[in-house]
């Protein structure tokens, strides 16, 4: 892999070639949570972006399907902090499958009563619960103080419901500690009584409050033309999707916060090629399909628990 320094003329472009998948940025920056590591610095009281409206949504939706959109995406900030949330997913779930990513802390059994009805019918509903440690000790400090119970109890409220929940992990570890990080994970949610669980680890973004907790990107940390010659363009989220905020129109969920990110107000305008010259890009072009839902690991499940969810 080539690290030097990019020139500008050397930033390589990608086109969309189709919209696979359309993204919603439903509760704006609005979280609950304040995690040190929020890519977009999501709290209590960031309202720089703001909720999507119920209206808004239908109006995507039926606009996505001349575009052939195949599946849905809601994120936030906390995407079950928006009053229409369970209604825009029933609404979605008659277009095509739908995905939240949630923390977790604030599902009601009422919401997940009438979602699992509404993924009963034709198309699916995953839901990606973030957790980034296997105890309070690994994860509080990351996400707050109490938000491991909290999430564990929204994990297995969904697991009650026949959810199968994909747990997605930032890697807030030093590499030589994955594989006991990935078996102290898997042996904490067999205990809690989630035996086959989905586990989605994700690279570390070095953007938002992650530059303070940390550090941002290096200069040197950028995709250039010689590297995307080998690339497989369809592995990058940009390639075949867009993220509607109340701005308007992004590229992708990562760069909401970069001015150059907002492409436009109709999917006319937010169709045309971006340039790959932000540090998240060189994190794309290094882990593939980072925003997709396929999980890191095949989890074998134990023997004795077959047939156990
Ligand atoms: S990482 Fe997720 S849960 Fe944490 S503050 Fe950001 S949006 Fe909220
Ligand atoms: S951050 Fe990733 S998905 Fe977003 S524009 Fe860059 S390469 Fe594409």
């Amino acid at each position: 892999m080539n690290h030097e320094n990019p020139t500008r003329t050397e930033t390589p472009s990608i086109e969309m070639r189709d919209l696979d998948a359309l993204w919603f940025q439903i509760t704006g920056t609005r979280c609950n949570l304040t995690c040190s590591h929020c890519f977009i610095s999501c709290s209590p009281h960031n309202d720089q972006f703001g909720f999507l409206p119920l209206s808004t949504v239908q109006h995507w939706l039926q606009e996505s399907r001349k575009w052939g959109v195949r599946e849905y995406y809601y994120t936030g900030g906390e995407p079950f902090l928006h009053p229409d949330m369970t209604r825009i997913l029933k609404e979605t779930l008659e277009i095509g499958p739908a995905t939240v990513l949630t923390n977790g802390t604030v599902l009601k059994e009422s919401w997940l009563h009438d979602l699992k009805l509404a993924s009963l019918g034709t198309y699916s509903l995953e839901f990606r619960v973030s957790l980034d440690g296997f105890s309070p000790e690994t994860n509080d400090p990351i996400r707050g103080p109490r938000s491991f119970e909290r999430t564990m109890t929204g994990i297995m409220k969904l697991v009650a419901f026949g959810f199968l929940p994909i747990i997605t992990a930032a890697r807030v570890w030093d590499d030589e500690e994955e594989s006991n990080v990935i078996d102290a994970f898997v042996e904490m949610l067999r205990q809690r009584g989630y035996q086959r669980p989905r586990l989605k680890l994700l690279p570390k973004l070095k953007l938002g409050a992650e530059v303070q907790r940390t550090h941002g990107y290096r200069e040197d940390e950028l995709v250039t033309a010689a590297m995307m010659k080998d690339a497989d363009p369809s592995t990058f989220l940009c390639s075949h999707s867009r993220i509607v905020t109340d701005r308007g129109i992004h590229v992708c969920p990562l760069l909401i916060d970069e001015p150059d990110s907002l492409m436009g107000q109709t999917m006319e305008e937010a169709a045309k090629p971006f340039e790959l010259k932000h540090g998240a890009c060189w994190t794309c072009y290094q882990h593939g399909a980072i925003c997709s839902n396929a999980p890191s690991y095949k989890i074998q499940p134990p023997v004795s628990s077959q047939s156990q969810v």
